[in-house]
């Protein structure tokens, strides 16, 4: 089955760049099979030459495909006229030179078709794409199943139209030419891999691929401007895309959009840091709470604990301390080491039963004897702020309006305070359990989030690395310092740090410092954005909590208790 990768266009030098620093890894990582790159704008940021073409053969491209700028270096004719692993638009007048449509072998031995068509739609003339393509496909039909179009055209509607027109009869229809990737891949009913655009390789701060200053100058002046490729925010755009080589229909299409930095210039992926969005979330609790004051109610969570645990402790004073910020009064149920269940039940049923209490949150472990499961089937599930009681469990689990556990709830919320692409993209889960794996994976491919996910644990075997490298989003909850390292993430992908250790470090102070499950060094460097450890996922446990214990008082006061 093999696995082809189209590049976007790659526009000059930064471009170029780009692709030479980040292909020889994608190919290895994502088990590259052909790849093709829209070459037309790689020369200065028109047409392409011999050196442009020279260099992004050597970073690993297999075969070119060209558009309406090919030609923009006459000292590159005669070049172009005779590469052959170069393909430019099929729909030219007889006599162009050069090749519109070529056969090539991928690496796991299938034949592949590589088309190049131009669209007609506010271009310059060519002949008609749509019949030119079927011309080319009769050509091909004894030569190879597996076909790839570059349609290198202006217009959504014309790119559009030629998907439906191909599909079926080809593998994919990748559009080129705006330089700026759209979000519409699919595959088609008949088995084509379909995108309207794939975007462009370049500096993105910029006007398509070129400086911003010039550019906007001839928008104000409508004066001539020299155009230079830009160089800020490099990227890498491209598609991949999976084919069944027998059948020729696609299995699988990806957008990819990667970041370049270059080794060691110290530029990492983008920190989504959870001081902020904590901090607004605690402000709409404060906020909800002075309203409710005025007619006289204050939210009251009993924090119960059993024994004296330290690191509990240290919990325990950290959610008073964030209750009395936003204005919820905590009242602190202390129960003896040694105490037995029966008697522990008894007193969060009673607790239950007070209706000035409003949020119940059993601080675990619990010292022995007394067990946790049946002290948190004793919590009423409408003052179940932790949402661990197995109604809301369920409830979450069946996509139904339920209190949902407060660090997945604060993961979603800051995943999307920091507006990272949640819907149709795919989530691996490291971690399954009933605080944060569990409910985190339910949360996440509910309707509204709308996420593909994938979880795994600790019996998923030496696959599970593959597996998180197939994540958009990779969510680590598996409590084990600094484990998952680069090889576990795709290049461009966020990475949600969960967990917390303390580990020894004769180099600090202290002695000790805090890390996460994630090497976030190592990560840094291939991530597009990385959860802090410390001040990413803690900071929003707290104040999610907080949001639970106004919206259980909310659900009180409007009496609409969960039913069990
Ligand atoms: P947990 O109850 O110990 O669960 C760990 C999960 O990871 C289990 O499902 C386990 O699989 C899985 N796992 C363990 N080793 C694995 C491996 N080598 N490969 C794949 N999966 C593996 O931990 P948790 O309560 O979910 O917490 C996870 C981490 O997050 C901890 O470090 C914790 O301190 C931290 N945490 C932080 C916050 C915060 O606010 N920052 C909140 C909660 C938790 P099995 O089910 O097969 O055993």
């Amino acid at each position: 089955m093999p696995n082809l990768l189209f590049i976007a266009d790659v526009v000059g030098s930064p471009g170029r760049d780009v692709v030479r620093a980040l292909l020889p890894d994608l190919r290895r990582r994502l088990e590259i099979h052909l790849v093709i790159c829209n070459g037309e704008n790689s020369a200065g940021g028109f047409g392409l030459t011999q050196d442009s073409a020279r260099s992004l053969f050597a970073a690993g491209v297999d075969v070119l495909t060209g558009g309406n700028h090919l030609w923009d270096r006459k000292e590159a004719l005669e070049y172009l006229a005779g590469e052959m692993r170069l393909v430019r638009p099929a729909n030219l007048p007889p006599g162009t030179p050069g090749q519109g449509w070529a056969v090539y072998r991928a690496t796991d031995g299938t034949p592949v078709g590589v088309v190049n068509l131009l669209g007609r739609v506010f271009m310059k003339e060519a002949e008609c794409p749509f019949r030119t393509a079927d011309q080319v496909l009769a050509a091909l039909r004894e030569r190879c199943k597996v076909v790839f179009v570059d349609f290198h055209a202006e217009t959504t509607a014309e790119k559009v139209a030629m998907g439906w027109h191909l599909d079926g009869r080809v593998s994919a229809v990748v559009g080129t030419h705006t330089h700026v990737q759209t979000a519409d891949e699919r595959i088609l009913p008949g088995g084509t891999a379909y995108l309207s655009d794939a975007g462009m390789t370049a500096g993105f701060d910029s006007v398509i691929g070129m400086e911003r200053e010039p550019a906007l100058r001839r928008f104000l002046t409508l004066m001539p401007e020299r155009f230079t490729p830009a160089t800020g925010d490099p990227r890498l755009n491209a598609v991949l895309v999976r084919v069944d080589a027998a059948t020729g229909r696609a299995q699988h299409i990806e957008r990819l959009q990667i970041p370049y930095r270059e080794a060691g210039n110290g530029v990492r992926a983008r920190r989504l840091g959870g001081e902020e969005p904590a901090a607004a979330l605690r402000a709409g609790a404060r906020a909800r709470i002075a309203e409710l004051s005025g007619s006289g109610v204050r939210p009251v969570l009993a924090l119960v604990s059993v024994g004296e645990d330290p690191a509990s402790q240290i919990y325990l004073r950290k959610k008073s301390e964030a209750c009395a910020e936003v204005g919820i009064e905590t009242r602190h149920v202390t129960i003896a080491a040694g105490t037995d269940t029966r008697t522990v039940v008894e007193r969060v049923r009673t607790l239950g039963g007070d209706p000035k209490v409003h949020g119940i949150l059993v601080q675990l472990p619990l010292a022995p004897p007394a067990e946790a499961p049946a002290v948190l089937d004793a919590i009423p599930p409408d003052k179940d702020v932790d949402g661990f009681h197995p109604v809301n469990a369920g409830r979450l689990a069946a996509g139904q309006p339920a209190m949902v556990p407060a660090t997945p709830r604060g993961i979603l919320e800051l995943l999307r305070y920091h507006q990272i692409p949640l819907t149709g993209r795919h989530a691996v889960v490291l971690g399954r359990s009933n605080i944060v794996g569990r409910p985190l994976s339910n949360l996440l491919s509910m309707k509204g989030v709308d996420m593909t996910v994938t979880v795994g644990h600790s019996a998923s075997g030496p696959a599970l690395r593959e597996i998180a490298r197939t994540a958009d989003l990779l969510v680590v909850a598996m409590g084990r310092a600094e484990t998952v390292g680069a090889e576990w993430v795709k290049p461009g992908a966020t990475v949600v740090d969960v967990g917390m250790h303390r580990v020894p470090d004769a180099s600090a102070k202290s002695g000790h410092r805090l890390c996460g499950d994630v090497a976030a060094r190592a990560v840094e460097s291939v991530a597009g954005a990385l959860t802090p450890v410390p001040g990413g996922v803690g900071p929003m446990t707290v104040a999610a909590l907080m949001a639970n214990v106004v919206a259980a008082l909310e659900r009180q006061l409007r009496a609409e208790r969960i039913p069990t």
